[in-house]
């Protein structure tokens, strides 16, 4: 009989233990994608981003004479009354460790099985299970080091290949059409300024890893703190989707360390602070909307959205160069540098004293490899109120940051129209993405800051010196 495969966010046909099972039955095998509450409540980018994805991968299905079955609803009712139509006696997934997604499945394993139907989950998400790793006390990791010594030497399954064919069924089951459900649609910008720096899919996926391993590895300890320089993987948004396995980069770097290639060790330790963020978000969920540390809730934080500050902050107008050309380089490619991240975010958080939820919320709206833990972990990172944090009398200064990282200036002036000549075609792109509302113009002055690097610091240290806690 056939097994329904319940695709979510494992967007990718190798590599994928639970299509691997289920072609390996031998009966036919019926994908399934189920627009549900959850996809609903995505961000506009990050669901933007999924519509996308879906659709990439019903082309591979295609591709191999099967096919991406689209349905919407609750999980529980769509599965049964689709393993009714089919005569399907099983569905098989991938796993999830984000809180709500973890809730949904537990009730849809449950519900499935009460229908007499075996439901089986798969790993694939993570190389490490957030439940297996654990230290001499028998407690989930706070900190990151001892995580990654923990997991470093663990032997992590070699990745499988895609399967040859993938049965299909005598009929197929009808299907709901991707164009109707139009995911992001509040995304204006999606299809003119977002698309062109979308790597979408599979093969995509794996030619950016290919690509990263060839050339960009090597230098990957230094590369990777150059916001000027595209000396990372950008492989996030795949892996947000599942269209490249952890495992896969895994294997890919280890090969790239026996090369000799050094940045490659550093590359691994990425890829565990994925691993890390989600074992987080796994054994504490709360760290997604409350302080990880509960004494940071007396902290003063400004949780005004209607701020001028905010406000700014979130146009890219604060008059900080290396803050608001990283918030325009997301709002024009959907992603951002990982040093533009820490920095924008320890400006919000530290120099203007909000509330890091104000930024994480922004971020899951505007971010095409939003991820669920990753963003969480950023967020309280940068704030100071999370797990192995950097402490909050540690503040970037944004200032000395661009001398550090961006000396020439490359970044800014590819990002920042205000007051050049000639503005690069990405900096003039940002005006063409932004509502015309916030009544911004590239030969406006750039503005003055609207809270200097200093006196942004002393602030905020002075807050943090005067918290009763
Ligand atoms: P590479 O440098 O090539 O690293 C390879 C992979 O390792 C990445 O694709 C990513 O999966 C993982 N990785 C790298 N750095 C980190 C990190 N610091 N934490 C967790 N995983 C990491 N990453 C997201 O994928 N989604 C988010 O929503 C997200 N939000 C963030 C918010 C804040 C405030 C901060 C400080 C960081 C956030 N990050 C997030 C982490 C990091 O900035 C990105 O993963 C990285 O910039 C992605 O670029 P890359 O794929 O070229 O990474």
């Amino acid at each position: 009989s056939p097994i329904i495969l319940w695709f979510r966010r494992d967007l990718r046909l190798s590599d994928h233990a639970a299509l691997r099972a289920a072609v390996e039955a031998g009966g036919p095998v019926i994908p399934v994608f189920i627009r549900d509450d959850l996809v609903d409540r995505l961000g506009t980018a990050p669901q933007w981003r999924l519509g996308l994805g879906v659709g990439a991968l019903a082309e591979s299905l295609a591709a191999k004479g099967s096919r991406l079955i689209l349905r919407s609803g609750p999980p529980l009712e769509v599965l049964r009354a689709l393993a009714e139509e089919t005569g399907a006696k099983a569905v098989y997934w991938s796993r999830a460790y984000d809180p709500d997604a973890v809730e949904r499945d537990t009730r849809v394993k449950e519900g499935l099985k009460d229908a007499g139907l075996d439901a089986q989950s798969f790993t694939g998400h993570l190389m490490f299970e957030p439940w297996t790793v654990e230290t001499k006390q028998g407690e989930f990791y706070k900190v990151y080091t001892p995580f990654w010594r923990s997991v470093k030497d663990r032997d992590v399954a070699a990745p499988e290949s895609t399967p040859g064919e993938i049965p299909a069924p005598d009929a197929w089951p009808d299907s709901e059409a991707l164009e109707d459900w139009r995911l992001g649609a509040g995304m204006q910008r999606g299809a003119a300024v977002v698309r062109p720096h979308v790597q979408l899919g599979e093969e995509a996926a794996q030619a950016r890893l290919g690509a990263f391993m060839a050339s960009k590895v090597a230098d990957y300890d230094a590369g990777r703190d150059r916001p000027w320089q595209d000396g990372t993987s950008n492989l996030s948004e795949n892996l947000a989707l599942g269209e490249i396995s952890p495992a896969q980069c895994w294997h890919a770097g280890l090969r790239a360390l026996d090369d000799g290639k050094e940045g490659a060790e550093t590359f691994l330790k990425e890829l565990v602070w994925r691993e890390f963020a989600y074992h987080l978000l796994w054994h504490t969920p709360r760290i997604q909307d409350a302080n990880w540390r509960e004494d940071w809730d007396a902290f003063p934080w400004n949780e005004d959205e209607r701020l001028a500050e905010v406000k700014a902050w979130k146009q890219g107008r604060t008059g900080m160069a290396f803050v608001d050309a990283a918030m325009r380089e997301m709002y024009v490619t959907g992603r951002m540098h990982n040093r533009g991240r820490m920095i924008v975010a320890s400006y919000l958080c530290k120099h203007l004293m909000c509330h890091w939820k104000i930024g994480k919320a922004w971020f899951e709206e505007h971010l095409i490899d939003w991820d669920p833990a990753s963003n969480a972990m950023g967020w309280q990172w940068s704030a100071g109120s999370g797990p192995d944090a950097t402490p909050y009398f540690r503040v970037f200064n944004p200032e000395t940051q661009l001398d550090r990282f961006d000396k020439k200036r490359a970044y800014v002036q590819r990002w920042i129209a205000e007051g050049q000549d000639t503005p690069s075609e990405d900096a003039l792109a940002y005006f063409e993405a932004i509502p015309k509302s916030w009544n911004m113009a590239p030969d406006d002055p750039y503005p003055d800051p609207i809270v200097g690097a200093k006196e942004g610091r002393e602030r905020a240290l002075e807050a943090y010196e005067n918290r009763d806690f």
